[in-house]
């Protein structure tokens, strides 16, 4: 880039606000998204296919669990982890839901609430991309009201009896370990399934139109016997799942923004080519209005995922700016891959072009780990100290 040109996924620099760590992991794992990922990612989508050989190279990069000291994984700050998930979504959005899910919904509950046997047997493992795990929170019955959960567990002698299901979860199939929220007389609790404990079942979510190159499933409990060294000793209340969930709304805030730097970059390669009533439609102002307006939202997205890093790293973020951010970052990738898809025209709807596909992912996106309203009512909520979501 020449002293003059501002990078246009980029234009207010946040390259140059991040630490030499930080723009080395940055540049590790965009060589390996265009190296190994993009390149076969069309594909995996078509089929319907996660790409499971990848696990092992993402692992040697120390992506998974990337924020966790110790036990074999990288110890890397939250600004590196958000930087991940970016480069990752910028391939697709689905093997970044695979590493978000792996790292924050998985590793962390365990890192955060376990104790010191689970940490040793799992955390290494799944590091090291041996082990793969799921998050079983959203239930058949509606996923935006967690507290109303179905699925319960009893005590019997030392163990746990666990009995219920949980639907659209990422990895269902592919997960030797569950880390499954049930109802207990004592509060929500999580519990650590393993995937060959009778009476535990998964099964996969086929023909789905968004995030094709993940595994979606549901998981179910037929009076499962959890023994007591599998529940996570560390948490009894909401505030389990929903730490969780803060962890990977986090990364899921940068990993958008991968999604839709894809698709601006998109078009501004197909305008300059595009010539329509004798000039490149790149030259005509509703196209640079509608990219102008993109490279806007991108300009924005990134600077409260830097600022939202910045305040994990310190100590210092709330739940509700996540939620915010989260609803502002999906909300603008979404708009920006529905408007380049458009820009394309009728080549839009060609999987040559990925608009289209990380539309159809991001679809998804915006709905899990909280959808854009809920979020909207937390930052209500916040606002005017009333909570709206009855
Ligand atoms: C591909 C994919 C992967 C997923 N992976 C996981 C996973 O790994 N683990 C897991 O536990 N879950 C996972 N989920 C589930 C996801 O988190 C839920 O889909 C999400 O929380 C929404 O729940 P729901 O689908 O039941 O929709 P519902 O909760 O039924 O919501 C339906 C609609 O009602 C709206 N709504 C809800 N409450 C209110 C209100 N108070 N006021 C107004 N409108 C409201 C919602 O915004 C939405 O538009 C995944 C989902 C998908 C699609």
């Amino acid at each position: 880039m020449s002293t003059n040109t501002l990078d246009p996924l980029d234009l207010f620099d946040i390259q140059s606000e991040l630490s030499d760590d930080e723009a080395m992991v940055k540049d590790t794992v965009a060589r390996f998204v265009d190296d190994r990922v993009i390149p076969l990612m069309r594909e995996a989508f078509e089929k319907h296919e996660f790409p499971r050989h990848l696990i092992g190279e993402v692992a040697e990069l120390g992506l998974l669990g990337s924020s966790i000291d110790g036990y074999d994984c990288a110890g890397m700050n939250s600004v590196s982890y958000g930087l991940i998930c970016q480069e990752l979504e910028r391939g697709d959005s689905g093997l970044r839901s695979f590493v978000s899910v792996q790292s924050s919904l998985v590793m962390y509950p365990i890192h955060a609430y376990g104790s010191d046997e689970q940490k040793d047997r799992w955390l290494p493992a799944m590091a090291r991309g041996e082990a793969i795990g799921c998050f079983g929170l959203t239930e058949p019955h509606g996923g935006s009201d967690p507290g109303n959960m179905k699925t319960h567990a009893k005590r019997d002698g030392d163990d746990w009896i666990l009995n219920g299901s949980k639907m659209w979860i990422t990895n269902a199939t592919i997960a030797d370990a569950a880390v499954v929220w049930a109802k207990t007389d004592e509060g929500i609790k999580g519990f650590i399934v393993e995937k060959d404990m009778p009476g535990y079942a998964a099964q996969e979510i086929e023909n789905k139109f968004s995030l094709r190159a993940s595994v979606t499933g549901a998981l179910f409990f037929d009076n499962v016997r959890v023994p007591k060294e599998n529940l996570l000793p560390g948490v009894s209340s909401l505030k389990g799942p929903l730490s969780c969930l803060t962890q990977a709304r986090y990364g899921i805030t940068w990993g958008v923004i991968g999604a839709a730097q894809a698709c601006l970059d998109e078009v501004l390669r197909y305008t300059q080519d595009r010539v329509l009533f004798g000039q490149p439609i790149a030259n005509t102002q509703t196209i640079q209005i509608r990219m102008a307006d993109m490279a806007r939202r991108i300009t924005t997205a990134q600077l409260l995922s830097l600022r939202l890093g910045r305040l994990k790293d310190a100590g210092k973020m709330r739940p509700t700016q996540v939620s915010l951010a989260k609803w502002n970052n999906c909300r603008a990738a979404l708009d920006i891959a529905r408007d380049a898809r458009d820009i394309l025209g009728g080549s839009g709807i060609s999987a040559e072009y990925v608009p289209n596909r990380h539309m159809l992912n991001l679809e998804s996106v915006i709905t899990y780990e909280g959808t854009e309203t809920i979020h909207q009512l937390v930052v209500g909520k916040e606002l005017t100290g009333a909570n709206a979501f009855g």
